[in-house]
C-alpha cells in the first residue's frame, strides 16, 4: 500500500452492522413485521431526506432537535432538504400528500429505518440510528393510547427481554398546557439562577422540558416542581384515566412519571417511555411515543387526533446482547454440499447448483476449492447432511456420488434422478 493512502473509517456517529449481528436485526424485524400484521398496521416507507421546513414546523423550533440535531443542507437547486431526524412527520406528510385520510380510519401505518440527528455521539446514541415507528391516524378513543402502549410492549418482550417498564404521563392538550405552562414558570422563575446552563435556557424556550433534566444541580427543584396531571383540563383528565384503565384490565404494568414530557413538542396528552433494566444500560428509553391530536392541522391537513411511537433499533439490539438471548441465525442453513473436482465436474456443478436452487434446495458449495478433503471438511463444519460427490468420471458416466454424513455411506446416483433421491432422503 503506498504511504500516502488513507484509511477511511465511518464518519463520527455512524457504524457499520456487520454480518455477526445481522441475525439480531434480523430477529427484531420479523418480531415487527409480525406484531404489525396481528394489529393491522400496513407498512409506509417515507423518503430520508424531506423539506427542512416539515421539521422546523411540527417539531418545534425550539425543540432540541430542529435546534442543533438536524443535518441539513442546499441542493444544488437552492431547497433545503434535512435527513429526517424521526419519522412522524414523514409520514404524516405523506398521509396529506396522498389523501390518505379517504381509507378507513383509524389508519393504522408502521415503518421501518434510518433516522439521522447531530448528537454528541456516546453509548446508545449515534448520528445514523435505525427506529421502527407505529402510527395511529384518525382516532382520538383512549383505547388506541391504551393498545399501541401494549403493541410496543409485545414487541420488548416477545424479543425476550426482560425487565422492562413502561413510564407513562399526560401533558395535557392546547386547552390545558398553557395554564399549566405558565404554573412551571412561576414555579421556577425565582430559582432559575441556580439552575444549569440548559435549565435556564429551557425556561424561556420550552419550560416542560425542565421537568426532564438529568443535571444533578436541577433535581432538587425538579421533586418540587408541579405535576402536569393535577392541572389538566377535565376531556385530558379522563382520556388519561381511561388510558390507565385500559392498561390495568390489560396488566400492563405501568409507572406513573410526572417528569415524562419528552423532547419534542407535538406531543398532546399521553406520553409513554419503554425502559429496560437501568442496572444493564445507561441509556434511557428503548422505544417511546404519545398522542399527537393537532399535528395533522399544523401541516395544513384537516384536523384529525393521532398517537404513534418509535423504538430505537441499536438499543434494542445492544440490550439482546447484554442480556444474551439467543436469537437464531440469519440466512437459510443448507442440508446438502456440492462437491466437484476437476474442470468438467466444476461446469457441470454450476449447473446442477442452479436445479437444485430452483428446487429450493439450493446446496452449499466451495466452487473455488480444489481438493475433495477441503471441501469435505467445509461440509462437515456447516453440518450438511448429504454431500454430492461429482468427478470426472461421474460427469462421463452421467452419475454423481451421494455421500450420507453422519455414516459416510457412499453411493452413486445416476444425475438425473439426483434431486428426487435427495428430496426423498431430506423428507426422512
Ligand atoms: P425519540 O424519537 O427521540 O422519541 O426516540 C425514540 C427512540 O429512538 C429512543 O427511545 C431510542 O431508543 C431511539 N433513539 C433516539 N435517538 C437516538 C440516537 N441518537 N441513537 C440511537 N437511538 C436513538
Amino acid at each position: 500500500m503506498p504511504k500516502t493512502a488513507q484509511i477511511f473509517q465511518t464518519p463520527k456517529g455512524f457504524h457499520d452492522i456487520l454480518p455477526q449481528d445481522q441475525k439480531y436485526w434480523e430477529r427484531l424485524r420479523k418480531v415487527v413485521r409480525t406484531l404489525a400484521a396481528e394489529y393491522g398496521f400496513k407498512r409506509i416507507d417515507s423518503p430520508i431526506a424531506e423539506d427542512s421546513g416539515l421539521f422546523s414546523k411540527t417539531l418545534g423550533l425550539s425543540s432540541d432537535i430542529v435546534e442543533k440535531q438536524t443535518f441539513t443542507f442546499k441542493t444544488k437547486g437552492g431547497d433545503s432538504l434535512t435527513l429526517r431526524p424521526e419519522g412522524t412527520a414523514g409520514v404524516m406528510r405523506a398521509y396529506i400528500e396522498h389523501g390518505l385520510s379517504v381509507m378507513p380510519q383509524p389508519l393504522k401505518l408502521f415503518y421501518f429505518g434510518p433516522m439521522f440527528r447531530y448528537e454528541q455521539p456516546q453509548s446508545g446514541r449515534y448520528r445514523q440510528f435505525y427506529q421502527f415507528g407505529f402510527e395511529v391516524i384518525g382516532e382520538s378513543d383512549p383505547v388506541i393510547d391504551a393498545q399501541l402502549i401494549k403493541v410496543f410492549y409485545n414487541i420488548y418482550s416477545e424479543l425476550g427481554i426482560k425487565g422492562l417498564t413502561v413510564q407513562i404521563n399526560s401533558i395535557g392538550c392546547k386547552v390545558c398546557r398553557p395554564g399549566y405552562r405558565s404554573l412551571l414558570k412561576d414555579y421556577y422563575r425565582n430559582r432559575v439562577k441556580k439552575l444549569c446552563s440548559d435549565c435556564r435556557r429551557r425556561f424561556k424556550e420550552n419550560p416542560l422540558r425542565l421537568l426532564d433534566c438529568k443535571d444533578e444541580k436541577c433535581q432538587l427543584f425538579k421533586s418540587q416542581a408541579p405535576h402536569t396531571v393535577d392541572h389538566l383540563c377535565k376531556e385530558c383528565h379522563d382520556h388519561f384515566k381511561s388510558v390507565l384503565e385500559f392498561l390495568d384490565e390489560l396488566e400492563l404494568p405501568y409507572n406513573l412519571n410526572p417528569f415524562l414530557v419528552r423532547g419534542l413538542d407535538y406531543y398532546t396528552k399521553t406520553v409513554f417511555e419503554i425502559w429496560p433494566d437501568s442496572a444493564q444500560t445507561q441509556v434511557a428509553a428503548l422505544g417511546a411515543g404519545g398522542r399527537f391530536d393537532d399535528f395533522i392541522e399544523v401541516l395544513g391537513g384537516k384536523s384529525t387526533p393521532a398517537m404513534g411511537a418509535a423504538g430505537g433499533v441499536e438499543r434494542t439490539v445492544n440490550l439482546m446482547k447484554v442480556q444474551e438471548i439467543k436469537v437464531p441465525s440469519a440466512g437459510i442453513r443448507p442440508k446438502i454440499f456440492l462437491i466437484q473436482l476437476g474442470d468438467r465436474a466444476k461446469k457441470k456443478s454450476l449447473v446442477l447448483f442452479e436445479e437444485f436452487r430452483k428446487a429450493g434446495l439450493a446446496p452449499a458449495e466451495a466452487f473455488s476449492k480444489q481438493s475433495i478433503k477441503a471441501q469435505l471438511r467445509i461440509a462437515d463444519k456447516i453440518g450438511t447432511q448429504i454431500s454430492l460427490i461429482l468427478g470426472q468420471k461421474e460427469v462421463m458416466d452421467g452419475n454423481i456420488i451421494l455421500r450420507e454424513m453422519s455414516s459416510g455411506v457412499q453411493e452413486i446416483i445416476p444425475l438425473e434422478k439426483i434431486l428426487n433421491e435427495v428430496k426423498k432422503r431430506l423428507k426422512k
